[in-house]
């Protein structure tokens, strides 16, 4: 059997995410309550993500500008410079915060890498990615790491013919239906999908009822090594 390579979403899938941004929105919703109530608040800051997501791309800076802009259109532009400078420190402190591994991702990465060909594939702010990366200690796991403004079928193409791959030898893993799975199957290359506790608006997509044989949902990590053995029938 050829060397297979396990690429691996980093958000949400390696090390907690979306529960920070969830805490923070809850924070800059109190901050902003005498100006709209909380729900009106994250309908309006998730249409500002969605728009400005193409000038600012994934990651905590753009979610810190969408932040005021929406305070700023919420509070139809009464909010005060000491709210904004609360939102500017809010996203600082989400940038600053220290990694927090998911369950069993360091023992299971390590029985993976003895195996496999391990990458890691995430979207966001570079500079913010790659600091992660360094604090979570994984990096010398990953043979290869790309850090890439959307995930889509192009992206994976391109990612494949970088490194010389073959989609039959790629799985990728992760929690994002729309980023880790769908794409990665049209290529025809193979996915596992691990849900997170909660998954952020712009990234909920319905994952259908994909070929068993080619894509598999698990509880934790700690289960991707069975599933690439079933997938490659290698049990
Ligand atoms: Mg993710």
């Amino acid at each position: 059997m050829s060397i297979l390579t396990l690429a691996f979403d980093a958000d949400d899938t390696l090390w907690h995410n979306e529960t920070l941004f969830a805490v923070t929105s809850e924070q800059i919703g109190a901050l902003l309550a005498p100006y709209a109530d909380s729900d009106n608040l994250h309908r309006r800051l998730v249409e500002t993500e969605r728009r400005n997501l193409r000038l600012f791309g994934y990651g905590v800076k753009g979610f810190t500008l969408s932040m005021i802009e929406s305070a700023i259109e919420v509070s139809e532009g009464r909010v005060s410079a000491r709210e904004i400078q609360a939102i500017l420190e809010a996203g600082k402190k989400l940038l600053a915060h220290p990694i927090e591994l998911l369950p069993q991702v360091r023992e299971s990465l390590e029985g993976l890498a003895k195996k496999h060909n391990l990458m890691m594939i995430t979207k966001g702010d570079l500079f913010h990615q790659e600091s992660r990366l360094a604090m979570s200690g994984l990096g010398d796991l990953f043979s290869a790491v790309e850090i890439v403004s959307e995930k889509n079928a192009e992206t994976y193409r391109k990612i494949l013919r970088r490194y010389h791959l073959d989609a039959e030898d790629f799985v990728m893993v992760g929690n994002s239906v729309k980023s880790d799975i769908l794409p990665v199957l049209e290529v025809g290359a193979r996915a596992i999908y691990i849900p997170y506790e909660i998954t952020w608006e712009l990234e909920v997509a319905e994952l259908g009822n994909p070929d068993p044989s080619r894509c598999r949902r698990c509880q934790s990590i700690a289960e991707v090594a069975g599933t690439v053995a079933e997938f490659f029938q290698t049990v």
